[in-house]
């Protein structure tokens, strides 16, 4: 039988999607008990590779599998042997011997989770791989969405910001289009791959005139730690092109959701006025990370998907 994997979101099949989402449904109900823990991975191992700096991802994942009944173990690479020489693979391979069920790994390289996936014989799941994806933050994207748009087919996602160096931003791309959404990508020509022609996306580089036709928007921020500040001539000039002010959210039609996936750099991409609005979903977006994870884990590890 072949391992089950979560590496992208390119070519998911609208069934894994709709159960999915539905998966995460039952388990917002069960974060809502006053015991939130369910026993359906007890007994199983779920190891935490983080080779690259996380606050939220690590924590939800790790909430995730612990709600199951999961135990976890963690590896952060500053205090691991990885700094002694350990190669990715016997890295990977330890965990494996050790017992661990399924390996979740954010990494700064793009393609680091896949390579684990053919070293081990584990499920893995990408947590985030240097800029190439991020499938569970668009998950929760889709799942955060579909709670207040139940139609995904024809609905109109902006993302606007960093694109080139946003693994958040390929990830929505494959997984929105897929399900038949619109997507615009709005950014300084300097932050878009020069792969974008052959995306299913258009662009444009006036914000003002898409925002009246757009039903979800998504900011994303300036990722300096990849080189993207020196692409821009200052990040004044970015906020001003770019930045969502009053102004800009009001030019937004009645009912549109604002997103982030975090970590937000308010006064930039957002202005702290526009960030307290109701209908910026961005603690949703972490809360529904939990369940949106405890899906992924159980259908992995327990649901007999082999897809
Ligand atoms: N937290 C997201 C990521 O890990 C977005 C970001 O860092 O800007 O890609």
């Amino acid at each position: 039988m072949t391992v089950p994997t979560l590496l992208s979101t390119s070519g998911l099949k609208q069934d894994f999607v709709d159960r999915l989402l539905a998966e995460a449904a039952n388990f917002t109900e069960v974060l809502s008990r006053p015991i939130p823990v369910v026993p359906a991975l007890r007994g199983t191992t779920v190891a935490m590779m983080f080779f690259e700096n996380s606050t939220r991802t690590r924590i939800s994942f790790e909430l995730a599998a612990r709600r199951l009944s999961a135990e976890v173990v963690s590896f952060t690479a500053p205090t691991s042997s990885v700094t002694k020489g350990e190669s990715l693979r016997d890295t990977a391979e330890t965990l494996a011997h050790m017992g661990a069920n399924a390996l979740v790994v954010r990494h700064a390289a793009a393609g680091v989770p896949e390579a684990m996936s053919r070293w081990v014989n584990l499920p893995v799941i990408n947590a985030g791989d240097g800029r190439h994806e991020h499938p569970t933050q668009a998950l929760i994207d889709l799942f955060t969405v579909s709670r207040h748009i139940p139609k995904v087919s024809g609905l109109r996602l902006t993302i606007v910001g960093d694109i080139e160096n946003s693994r958040v931003a390929r990830s929505n791309i494959w997984l929105f289009s897929g399900l038949g959404a619109q997507v615009t990508l709005v950014a300084p020509g300097t932050l878009l791959p020069a792969a974008v022609d052959s995306w299913p996306v258009r662009t444009t580089g006036d914000l003002d005139s898409i925002l009246p036709e757009t039903d979800v928007l998504m900011l994303l921020r300036i990722q300096r730690e990849r080189g993207a500040g020196a692409r821009l001539p200052s990040m004044r000039e970015f906020q001003m092109r770019f930045g969502i002010d009053e102004r800009r959210a009001a030019l937004l039609p009645d009912g549109a959701l604002i997103l982030h996936p975090g970590p937000m750099n308010r006064d930039i991409e957002i202005s702290p006025a526009v960030a307290r609005r109701d209908n910026v979903l961005v603690g949703e977006q972490v809360a529904n990370g939990v369940a949106v994870r405890m899906a992924v884990l159980y259908m992995l590890l327990a649901g007999g998907d082999d897809d």
